[in-house]
């Protein structure tokens, strides 16, 4: 499915958002973005709309949410567009995409980008793949793979 799809936080009954307020209102723009929090994982959602994980359960009634449910997997944020592609939270912390940012893997420097806050440091990423790449190192697992996303040479080819 792809990103932006209804399988994001901003439609999920586990985001306060959507227990409050069901979905934006026109007339309160900021409102639903800073009430999005996950309940079930209990972490903010800066984007709920580009977020998603699979514990999502679509919001129409929120009241009947399976407030008992272990997280399973992953958050994951909206990678660089190379096509919709998802990448994963480093745990609770979310990277920041299309930043300014200098790769920890190659050390590219590129305006568009991605960082992540991790064990005190600020580290950048040229692109999905790096970003990926670098992450299957600290997680050990393999529901990403570095080689499933573009690579710096491809993205990077008209420089
Ligand atoms: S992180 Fe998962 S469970 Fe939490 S609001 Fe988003 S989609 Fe729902
Ligand atoms: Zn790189």
């Amino acid at each position: 499915m792809p990103n932006g799809g209804p399988d994001c936080c901003g439609n999920c009954s586990h985001n306060k958002a959507v227990q409050i307020m069901a979905h934006p209102h026109p007339e309160q723009p900021d409102k639903f973005w800073q009430l999005s929090h996950c309940t079930l994982r209990d972490v903010r959602i800066t984007k709920p709309f580009w977020t998603y994980c699979s514990n999502f359960t679509y919001g129409k009634t929120p009241e009947a949410r399976n407030r008992e449910e272990s997280p399973r997997g992953w958050i994951t944020a909206s990678g660089l567009y190379e096509g919709y592609v998802r990448i994963p939270w480093d745990e609770n912390r979310e990277p920041r995409v299309s930043v300014p940012a200098t790769c920890s893997i190659c050390g590219r420097k590129t305006d568009n980008g991605i960082e992540v806050d991790h064990d005190g440091d600020v580290l950048g990423f040229c692109t999905n793949r790096h970003y990926v790449e670098w992450w299957v190192t600290i997680h050990r697992d393999n529901s990403f793979r570095p080689e499933d996303f573009e690579s710096p040479e491809t993205r990077y080819k008209a420089d």
